[in-house]
């Protein structure tokens, strides 16, 4: 039996980048993963649905083009080739990952894991000895009472990567990231989107003026969607809500949250990323993962929240509605009254900067290129950069960050 410096459950971008950091250092480190390397992110999460929201957006500009003086006739969709695609660019980069982690000479079981101690694994029936483990074994779909899974009419965010063609009507239940990026897929498809939220508003998490204004662009996109609403009965394809609508969906995508697949956690264990069931985004995994490995602390504050498609939302930081009045200062800037958003007709949207004793406490963008500038402010705030000196820094035309120059101008 091999005994190793590190064993880590799940090869997702916790797990891989643990492994990968922890091989850095000259580790020798056991990696399992019970399906495809890469995780949720790679196969059934972020990547899969940014490529089809991509080649969705590009449908949708292609309707479109004629506003910018380009004629396009017979653009036509044709989804086996969107989700080929979508494979090919999971299959490329999962490849990359098992090269990187070839080359770190990580040991990679395909098999499932099991922990039995803090330092041993039980992966189909042989034992793993190691002084340290790793949980990254990620999250699952939650089920919804009443809504469970079927895979056919009531579907999962893993489920509607395996839909053979576009459904003419699609009900979403859920209006966080994965629920409003998918409503967004489906509409620039042409699908009929229904949207349902429990909240009172549509992306709950968000920064209250953040909400409204994707409620205002989801009216104005015609996506339909009902707040402080609940789906009370779905009988054969009739599916009634709270406040008695009735709806007659072709299919409906259940996306209300995740849970850890990690049960009870055991003590002595380090968790990280999705299985930690803290903040459950790819990115803060990676941090986890690098932070444990270098054993150093993380600021769970400064982690930044994307919403892709047009026009990209993202935040980090303290939401207005969290603070008392008096106790900070406001500054909004309008996307409209950028140059940039003109000539690119992406004019929706704002750029607004909460700060107090002249430092930056929250960001909230609403505007193409959001996720770009948000990390521009994410600098700033990391590294207790004043409002003053941000001030002095000087900023492109045109581009979409003038908006963030000008938003800290108004910051007295
Ligand atoms: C539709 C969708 C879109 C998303 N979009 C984004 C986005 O744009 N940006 C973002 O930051 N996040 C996004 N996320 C979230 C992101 O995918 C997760 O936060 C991220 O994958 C978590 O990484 P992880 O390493 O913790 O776990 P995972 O990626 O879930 O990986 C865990 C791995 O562990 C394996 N595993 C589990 N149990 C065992 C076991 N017992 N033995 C062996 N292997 C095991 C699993 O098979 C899995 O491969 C999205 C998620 C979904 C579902």
């Amino acid at each position: 039996m091999t005994k190793y410096d590190l064993g880590i459950i799940g090869a997702g971008p916790g797990g891989y980048t643990a492994a990968l950091a922890a091989a850095e250092q000259g580790k020798n480190v056991v990696l399992f993963e019970k399906e495809n390397i890469g995780g949720v992110c790679l196969n059934k999460g972020c990547i899969p649905t940014k490529s089809i929201l991509h080649s969705s957006e590009l449908y949708k500009k292609l309707q479109n083009a004629q506003d910018f003086g380009i004629n396009v006739t017979g653009a036509e969709v044709d989804f086996q080739k969107v989700i080929e695609r979508k494979n090919k660019n999971i299959e490329t980069l999962r490849k990359g990952i098992e090269l990187a982690l070839k080359n770190a000479k990580v040991t990679t079981i395909a098999k499932e894991a099991k922990i039995l101690t803090p330092t041993t694994i039980e992966a189909a029936g042989e034992i793993y000895q190691a002084d340290k483990i790793i949980c990254a074994a990620g999250s699952s779909p939650r089920n919804l009472k009443g809504l469970e899974f079927d895979h056919k009419f009531i579907l999962s965010s893993d489920d509607i990567l395996n839909l053979d063609k576009l459904p003419k009507r699609i009900l979403i239940v859920g209006s966080g990231a994965i629920g409003l990026e998918w409503a967004r897929i489906f509409s620039n498809f042409g699908v009929e989107v229904t949207l349902t939220e429990l909240a009172p508003n549509l992306l709950p998490l968000a920064d209250i003026e953040v909400s409204k204004r994707v409620e205002r662009c989801f009216k104005k996109e015609k996506i339909k969607f009902y707040t402080g609403t609940s789906v009370i009965r779905v009988e054969d394809c009739k599916v009634t809500l709270s406040n008695n609508e009735i709806l007659m969906p072709e299919k409906i995508l259940v996306a209300a949250g995740r849970v850890s697949n990690c049960g009870k956690k055991i003590d002595g264990i380090t968790y990280i990323g999705d299985a930690a069931g803290e903040i459950q985004l790819a990115h803060y995994a990676v941090k986890q993962a690098y932070n444990v490995c270098a054993g150093i602390d993380y600021c769970k504050n400064l982690i930044p929240s994307v919403i892709y498609g047009t026009p990209e939302i993202a935040w980090a930081g303290m939401r207005e509605q969290d603070l008392e009045a008096g106790t900070y200062q406001k500054s909004v800037q309008l996307v409209s009254a950028l140059g940039k958003a003109w000539c690119d007709g992406e004019t929706e949207g704002f750029i607004k900067i909460l700060s107090q004793n002249d430092k930056i406490i929250g960001v909230h963008i609403v505007c193409t290129e959001a996720s770009s500038l948000l990390t521009a402010m994410l600098f700033a705030m990391q590294n207790n950069i004043t409002v003053d000196a941000l001030k002095q820094v000087c900023f492109a035309h045109p581009t979409y960050s003038e908006g963030l120059f000008e938003a800290l101008l108004k910051l007295k």
